[in-house]
């Protein structure tokens, strides 16, 4: 008597991935879920617009839509799905019992990354649902490391750049000001001469902890530049405002008592911060902004060190 072939056991891990099931019929919705909760988080939805804003609010690892649903159909959900920052990068698999060359073509063309035929084998569809989900996570991780500093946490000059460029947009569009301050740890050269490079590395990480939980308003992000040299973007931040923030965060690090005897400055870490806001136009450039940061971030130094210019 024939027997299945049995897959090796792969170790069960709850809440492994989340999986959105986009299906007009309840019995396909509930059979799907029954195969996938073994694995996943399931959510489910009975029509398009239901699935648009819970892969909006959940946003799933992978999406199973059914092509043929009253109202909005599977191409109308997934063209939806791809034009929203939010979705678009979630991988759709197209639930259809159109099997056929066009309809084939029309759902890779429409976003779809792997299509699942009606009725479907459970197994194939754990199978192909589980290697989206891992796809998706590397994805997302390296994604996240291409972002992210690796010495300090906070985001790095990449992210600082996409990042000042959309608020830049964002505040142009909504008459809001844009604000920006770059700072830089004094005497840093001696710091590690006196210290080492590693002491360094960890003196920066504690000022970079300092700077990522003090500034926390909305939309805002601290990045490292490069080297010693940190920025904030403040969007709908006016020059007072901006100017607040940065004099509590020359407040805070002094405040970690860090020694460095060989600073001229009370013997203590300190940094020096230049501010600038501005109105940014349609059109324009985050250049002159962060020109402006960084002529102040001189000032600062000039005139002393261990102070915000602005
Ligand atoms: P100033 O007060 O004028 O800013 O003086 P400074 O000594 O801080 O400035 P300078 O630009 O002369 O030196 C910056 C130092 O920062 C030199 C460099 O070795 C150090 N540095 C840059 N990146 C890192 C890093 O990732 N780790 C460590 N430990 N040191 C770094
Ligand atoms: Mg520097
Ligand atoms: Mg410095």
């Amino acid at each position: 008597m024939p027997t299945e072939p049995t897959t090796p056991a792969r170790p069960v891990l709850p809440g492994r991935g989340k999986v959105l099931v986009v299906d007009d019929s309840s019995a396909m919705r509930l059979a799907l879920e029954s195969v996938l909760a073994v694995e996943h988080q399931v959510f489910t939805a009975a029509n398009g617009p239901e699935g648009l804003a819970i892969a909006a609010s959940e946003r799933p690892d992978v999406i199973l839509l059914d092509v043929v649903m009253a109202g909005m159909d599977g191409y109308a959900v997934c063209a939806h799905l791809k034009s929203d920052p939010r979705t678009e990068d979630i991988p759709v698999l197209f639930l259809t019992s159109l099997a056929g060359e066009a309809e084939e073509t029309l759902a890779l063309e429409a976003g779809a990354i792997d299509f699942l035929v009606k009725p479907f084998r459970p197994r194939v569809v754990a199978a192909r649902v589980r290697n989206h989900v891992e796809l998706k996570r590397l994805r997302d991780r390296i994604r996240q490391q291409s972002l992210v500093d690796g010495l300090t946490g906070v985001a790095n000059r990449r992210r600082f750049d996409e990042e000042l460029l959309e608020a830049w947009s964002a505040c142009a569009l909504n008459q809001k000001p844009l604000a920006l301050i770059m700072l830089d740890v004094d005497y840093f050269k001696r710091y590690n001469d006196q210290f080492g490079h590693p002491e360094g590395d960890a003196c920066l990480q504690a000022v970079a902890a300092v700077l990522a939980r003090s500034v926390t308003s909305p939309g805002s992000l601290v990045a490292r530049y490069g080297g010693e040299e940190f920025t904030c973007v403040l969007p709908e931040a006016d020059a007072l405002r901006a100017m607040d923030v940065a004099e509590h965060l020359c407040t805070e690090v002094r405040a970690l008592g860090l020694p460095h005897p060989a600073s001229d400055i009370e013997n203590i870490v300190t940094i020096s911060l230049g501010v600038a806001s501005l109105r940014p136009a349609a059109g324009g450039e985050p250049q002159d902004l962060l020109l402006r940061a960084d002529q102040q971030l001189y000032r600062a130094k000039s005139e002393g060190r261990n102070r915000a210019c602005g």
